[in-house]
């Protein structure tokens, strides 16, 4: 039988005021993470992917963001109601966040050695001395070799790459069970980011952290993720394994972003973007929210919303009325 998953979203659903109506960000969407998998989270701007880490860091601002719905269940237990103090003992400890832009999340005006030590003092009762040594530990656990002197320098003597190890190193401070990773490496560039990947999928199997991993980007998810889910509009779209999903896309929005991955496969191709942009939340009150840019389009998806559909393949899942016409004559068939 399978393992509880470690963390478990069900029918998430969160809001933010708009005048005075709430217009949902994130609309019902719900996903497992099993212990120690990398789960990756894809989908382009302004879909829903910060938002929905946020809710499962308890820190979505309130006003004008809200939890209309769902649950937030970490071993077990739903988060969703608890207290902010509550939350403290949890955000660091137990479930750990690293964002896109380190230099934004470090304190420009104190040393690496201050900022990660008071990291770790914050959730733990080390000494002084017990804490330089975890400090130094951390950072070689992160890739930096000459731990000793980072520790004396500031956030801006340090690369892009050497930021981000940082930021890893302290949200692995306490050892969480999950690490949400949002756009860890889309500052930075390729060399650095495939760096940075090789570096969570090395802590994620040497601490048996489970990770989720958000991008806007397929390829990195390639690169390290086992499952993979696609959002748009707030919603999710296409789900299943990695290698499921790489090979045989079904959601025609799942198509296009394959085809925007740089060079996956070693190939030099202009690089092809979705015509048109995700619509903004509360837009779409019928039908697909990926109508208008599909180019599968069928006059049923302007008029009824399509479910998440199985399809034959375990843990597979997609959100589009094409794979329930598949084998019928209407079938136009996906562009692959
Ligand atoms: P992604 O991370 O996929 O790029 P986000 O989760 O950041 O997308 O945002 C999804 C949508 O939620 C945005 O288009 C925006 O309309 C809304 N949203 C996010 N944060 C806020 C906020 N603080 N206030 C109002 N709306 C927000
Ligand atoms: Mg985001």
């Amino acid at each position: 039988m399978d393992k509880d998953p470690i963390l478990r979203i069900k029918d998430l659903k969160v809001s933010f005021q708009s005048g005075k109506k709430f217009v949902p960000a994130v609309d019902g969407i719900s996903f497992d993470l099993r212990d120690g998998e990398i789960l990756g989270i894809v989908g382009e701007s302004g879909s829903g992917k910060s938002v929905t880490s946020l809710a499962t860091m308890g820190l979505i601002p309130s006003p004008p963001g809200k939890i209309e719905n769902g649950e937030i269940i970490f071993e077990g237990r739903d988060l969703k109601n608890i207290s902010e103090k509550e939350w403290r003992k949890i955000r660091g400890n137990q479930i750990s966040m690293i964002f896109q832009e380190p230099m934004t999340s470090l304190n420009p005006l104190f040393t690496i050695g201050n900022q990660l030590m008071e990291a770790i003092k914050l959730h733990t009762d080390l000494t002084k001395i017990q804490i330089k040594q975890r400090c130094i530990e951390l950072l070689k656990l992160v890739g930096i070799p000459r731990a000793e002197g980072i520790l004396k320098e500031y956030p801006h003597q340090l690369s892009g790459g050497m930021r981000q190890r940082v930021m890893i190193a302290m949200a692995m401070a306490c050892n969480p069970k999950v690490l949400i990773a949002d756009e860890p490496t889309t500052a930075l560039d390729v060399t650095i980011q495939a760096q940075i990947l090789a570096l969570m999928k090395d802590l994620n199997q040497k601490t048996n952290t489970s990770i989720i991993l958000i991008t806007h980007d397929l390829g990195v998810v390639a690169e390290i993720c086992e499952r993979v889910i696609v959002m748009y509009s707030g919603q999710i779209v296409e789900q299943g394994d990695v290698r499921t999903i790489l090979k045989n896309p079904q959601h025609p929005y799942t198509i296009g972003l394959l085809k925007s991955v740089p060079d996956l496969r070693g190939k030099k191709e202009r690089l092809y973007s979705i015509p048109g942009t995700v619509p903004t939340p509360g837009s779409i009150h019928k039908g697909c929210r990926f109508a208008a840019r599909c180019s599968e389009v069928l006059s049923q998806c302007y008029e009824e919303t399509p479910q998440l559909y199985k399809t034959e393949k375990d843990g597979h899942e997609v959100r589009c009325f094409l794979h329930t016409l598949k084998g019928s004559d209407k079938h136009v068939g996906v562009t692959s």
